[in-house]
């Protein structure tokens, strides 16, 4: 679990969040419908679309890379925090009760107001490219140590033949089950 962090573009996004509240944008309305279908439907596309408008090319032109201080291109949402994450978070704090109604708008507010306490951030192509992809190098690493582990394990001399024969050291078991006889 990652603690909250305060966010440097808090501010802005608050701007940003009351600009949209005056805007005559996603006022369509939601009802009975779902987090996981509302995140499907539009966590790829309209909130996509959200954080492409909300931080501007002209704001990003501010903010260099936070990993080398190069040229920012990137909005990153940083593992554990992906776009798709923060909708579900935002849903579950507006929307808890999927048989009342809910506008896009107070959907799209939630989710811009989640990013204030994680490490959202602008980087470079090339920084961007050597973020880690914390899922896989976790497993990797454990998966090189379990793999170790498994290609050794015994099977206890009551299990039937057919299923020894898989395993390493069925030879010795055989032996065993031989002299039982
Ligand atoms: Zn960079």
């Amino acid at each position: 679990m990652s603690s909250a962090v305060a966010n440097p573009h808090s501010e802005y996004i608050d701007k940003r969040i009351e600009k949209l509240q005056m805007s005559d944008r996603l006022r369509t309305k939601i009802t009975d419908t779902t987090h996981d279908i509302i995140i499907k439907d539009f966590s790829c596309h309209l909130f996509t679309d959200l954080i492409q408008t909300t931080f501007t090319p002209a704001y990003l032109r501010k903010h260099a890379c936070s990993d080398c201080g190069g040229k920012s291109e990137h909005r990153c949402h940083g593992a554990g925090e992906e776009r798709g994450e923060l909708l579900k978070r935002a849903l579950e704090r507006v929307f808890p009760d999927t048989t009342k109604i809910i506008s896009l708008k107070e959907i799209a507010v939630a989710f811009l107001e989640e990013h204030k306490t994680t490490r959202f951030t602008f980087k470079c192509t090339a920084c961007q490219d050597k973020e880690p992809r914390p899922k896989k190098n976790k497993k990797s690493n454990v998966k090189s140590s379990l793999s170790k582990r498994k290609s050794i394990r015994l099977v206890p001399p009551g299990e039937s033949e057919s299923r020894q024969r898989t395993f390493s050291l069925r030879l010795k078991w055989i032996a065993i089950f031989i002299r039982k006889e």
